[in-house]
């Protein structure tokens, strides 16, 4: 990320992407998809015209609205690391596809940005290169020879710079198409992966945590479209979890179309488990009921896998024996995507997206209430079948449904879920 970028009045960006370039015949419809999700995410700077050049993207200000302003600029810098499917994207200049257009564009804004580039704290190795693409062959210089004739033209009035064509700090790139052409100074990372929405469905257990909010994102960054289910104990968790949950849903649907809140209250099972099991096996009964109540919910939802933020870990829930009691309890798929990751990594990444101030926020969840003081690490089926004999799965499962609702989580307004409910 380059902090020091000057705001300068730019007319376009430009989106690179990698895998899907890779797709073949389905490349249009994942095109199609990545440029509606720049549009949702990028609706705040205004309605944007798209511009499907091959192998790129490029979005223009509709209605003339023209230059970006420096919001909209911030804007960009903030959301293109949370963009699915984006590699990186460069606000610049779209002009013609000719050299005196090019020219006449880099020496308006050269200036600018090579003050800015050299005014950083600390100074930086005033390296600098030109990054010359040329898919129209018929322009009459390649690529080599545009950089050369850039170095000639600009570098003697800016003797503080010197050519370094393999580590430069300060890099413009020109790209030259058939209809047009485009020059930058700037990338901005997305987070690669595929774009929202072209990857199929998915139901996520979503928790209070830090993980699960990670798990989602993952999901998301794979092109799934993520709904989320949580589970409650009220009256034993305060109304605080529904609300706090909200927040982290909506943080989440920056990413996405609007994913769908489930809440579901697990009271009933769990004080079932409490009076009739042996408590050492309650977090793997109610992580069972969870998975079951979810596969419900997701076959509702057309879901094709649930999403868990599940770690190899000591926790009692993710030990290697009892996540594969706890998986037994569903035929659905149960995808784990931080199963091998460090914390560490868990963390950065909720930092990145902004859930990470909201997951901390200390508010008890359904897994605190009646939590065993020594669960068991390494449960077995057989033994955990026997427990289930002393309780009525249907019957609680019925309870418990009763007391599920879809919630939307800006308005907060909530309807009862129904098994018939799809999308
Ligand atoms: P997290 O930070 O996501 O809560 P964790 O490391 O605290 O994860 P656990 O509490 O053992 O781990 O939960 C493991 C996974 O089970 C969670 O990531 C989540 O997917 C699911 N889960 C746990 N509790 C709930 C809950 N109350 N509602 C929905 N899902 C839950
Ligand atoms: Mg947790």
């Amino acid at each position: 990320m380059s902090f020091w970028q000057p705001s300068l009045p730019y007319n376009a960006f430009l989106c690179r992407y990698n895998e899907i370039g890779t797709k073949g015949r389905n490349r249009v419809r994942f095109e199609e998809q990545l440029a509606d999700g720049l549009q949702r995410s990028l609706a705040p700077i205004g309605p944007l015209r798209v511009i499907f050049e091959h192998g790129r993207i490029i979005l223009q200000p509709k209605d003339g609205r023209e230059p970006l302003d420096a919001a909209g600029l911030a804007l960009l810098r903030q959301r293109v690391p949370g963009i699915a499917g984006v590699s990186s994207i460069s606000p610049g200049f779209l002009v013609k596809p000719t050299l005196a257009a090019i020219e006449e564009v880099i020496e308006n804004s050269f200036p600018a940005v090579c003050e800015a580039f050299l005014a950083q704290d600390p100074p930086p190795v005033p390296s600098y290169a030109m990054r010359a693409r040329r898919s129209d062959k018929r322009f009459p210089m390649d690529c080599q020879q545009v950089e050369t004739h850039f170095a000639r033209t600009l570098l003697p009035r800016y003797p503080q710079l010197h050519l370094d064509l393999k580590n430069a700090n300060f890099v413009v790139e020109v790209e030259i198409r058939k209809l047009r052409a485009f020059v930058s100074y700037e990338r901005i990372d997305g987070p690669g992966g595929l774009p929202a929405g072209s990857s199929g469905r998915v139901l996520a257990l979503l928790s209070g945590g830090i993980d699960s909010p990670v798990a989602c994102f993952q999901m998301m960054r794979r092109g799934c479209m993520v709904d989320y289910i949580t589970f409650h104990s009220e009256p034993y968790t305060p109304p605080a979890y529904i609300t706090k949950l909200c927040g982290i849903a909506r943080k989440l649907n920056d990413y996405q179309r609007r994913g769908r809140l489930v809440t579901v209250n697990l009271l009933p099972a769990q004080l079932a488990i409490r009076d009739h099991c042996r408590s050492r096996h309650r977090t793997v009964l109610y992580r069972r009921f969870m998975l079951r109540i979810a596969s419900i919910v997701a076959r509702a939802f057309n879901a094709e896998a649930l999403v868990t933020g599940d770690n190899i870990g000591q926790v009692a829930s993710q030990t290697l024996s009892n996540m594969a009691v706890i998986n037994a309890a569903t035929d659905m798929m149960v995808l784990r995507p931080l199963l091998t990751f460090e914390k560490l990594e868990t963390t950065d990444i909720a930092q990145r997206i902004g859930t990470f101030a909201l997951s901390i926020e200390d508010v008890p969840d359904s897994c605190t209430v009646f939590a065993p003081d020594d669960p068991a690490t390494a449960t077995e089926l057989d033994r955990i079948r026997e427990d289930e004999q002393n309780i009525d799965i249907d019957a609680l499962l019925a309870e418990c449904l009763q007391q599920t609702f879809i919630v939307n989580p800006r308005s907060f307004s909530q309807h009862p879920f129904n098994e018939s409910e799809n999308n």
